[in-house]
């Protein structure tokens, strides 16, 4: 998946403010805004297998069947499939602001469905509060292109017209799923990209940012072990389990009026091409909401999700194949993805609040809202094993 760097063009830019980015960046870590949440849960059964077979011996076992996660849930979120956060390495300020990171961005949804707004609102404010953090891939905190700079993707959509909106590529706006939706409300269109969605974002009042806001020192010694690794070149282990940490962002809900809705943002891959663009803001491969099947945002190597066409096949094995949401999810994540060589994992929410977030990769941080307030928060494999 990863890409290999053109020569030549590393370091060319002019990196104004590394102090200032590193200091925002250890702000992030260092959130303390209480959370609600219940860490844990899931249904552990059989054995561990797999790649990731030897820690999951200790800290738990893959779950081998379809089956939901959760029911009665409103409101979800994803901080991206890769490398799982390990118990043992994580200090108690790293796993709680992974844990603030995902409960604030269910908390800005959470008052969204609060005061009666409707679900795409409320993921827009999700995946808002998550582009603003830099812990997670998307917004501030984005990875770097092979040549050092950040281009981002997003898309959103509705369950109950099917209506869409997505940005791919742009490199000046600050809530690039801000920009999704305003494709999706004030265009025509469903999909700009590059310079002509960063334009659009402006003109409809979305504030540009330079390059350097979406800087983070994690970020810039991912590309750096990207980079080494591509040569055969030996990296420091947080720098690389960074860089595999994928992070990209997204958010499934339901409202009030059982209207469905999805959003995905991200940054991408470390040490893409200029140009690559994703799943992420491809309507039926990292973003799908029906209403009647689904509303699903997806993570992991993106090549393999636009392949497989993954939120659409998900909705359309609920939709035409009599499968509930689990049985569907479960199908494309663990089944049909990892033949096409790849991993990476969703979240799934129904119109009746069923919930499942099925992951081949390692790990995958994720959050949700149950209809009594509940946030329950999963950042390490013991919380959220793969399933095989
Ligand atoms: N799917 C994203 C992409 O390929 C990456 C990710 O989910 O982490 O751009």
């Amino acid at each position: 998946m990863r890409t290999r760097p053109r020569t030549g063009t590393l370091m060319t830019r002019a990196w104004t403010l590394p102090v200032l980015a590193a200091a925002a960046v250890a702000a992030g870590l260092l959130t303390t805004v209480p959370y609600g949440s219940a860490g844990g849960g899931g249904a552990d059964d059989g054995a561990a297998a797999g790649p990731a077979a030897g820690r999951l011996a200790a800290a738990g076992a893959p779950r081998g069947k379809a089956r939901p996660d959760a029911r009665h849930v409103v409101l979800a979120v994803h901080g991206g499939a890769g490398t799982a956060l390990q118990r043992d390495e994580t200090s108690p300020e790293r796993e709680k602001a992974y844990r603030d990171g995902l409960a604030d961005a269910i908390r800005a949804g959470k008052k969204v469905l609060d005061r009666g707004g409707d679900s795409v609102s409320a993921v827009e404010a999700a995946v808002r509060s998550l582009e603003d953090n830099p812990l997670f891939n998307a917004g501030k905190g984005a990875v770097f292109t092979t040549d050092a700079g950040h281009e981002l993707d997003a898309s959103i959509m509705r369950g109950s017209d099917l209506a869409a909106g997505a940005v791919a590529g742009v490199r000046h706006v600050r809530n690039p799923i801000s920009a999704a939706r305003l494709v999706m409300t004030k265009s025509p269109h469903v999909l700009l990209a590059g310079e002509g969605a960063d334009d659009f974002a402006a003109a409809h009042g979305l504030r540009p940012v330079t390059q350097d806001y979406y800087w983070t020192q994690a970020r810039w010694d991912a590309l750096m072990a990207a980079k080494k690794k591509a040569k055969g070149a030996r990296a420091s282990g947080a720098a690389l389990a960074d860089e595999q940490a994928k992070g990209t962002v997204g958010a499934v809900a339901r409202d009030g009026k059982r209207d469905l809705a999805a959003a995905t943002s991200t940054g991408g891959l470390t040490n893409k091409l200029s140009g690559r663009v994703g799943d992420s803001p491809v309507v039926g491969a990292g973003t799908y909401a029906k209403n009647g099947t689904v509303a699903a945002s997806a993570t992991g190597d993106g090549e393999i999700f636009l392949r497989g066409a993954a939120t659409a096949t998900l909705s359309n094995l609920m939709e035409f194949g009599g499968k509930d949401v689990a049985a569907a999810a479960y199908e494309v994540l663990v089944k049909r993805l990892p033949k096409l060589g790849g991993e990476g994992g969703v979240i799934a929410l129904d119109g009746e609040g069923t919930f499942d977030a099925p992951h081949s990769s390692e790990g995958m941080l994720h959050a949700y809202l149950t209809e009594d307030g509940t946030i329950v928060t999963k950042i390490f494999p013991d919380e959220t094993p793969p399933h095989t």
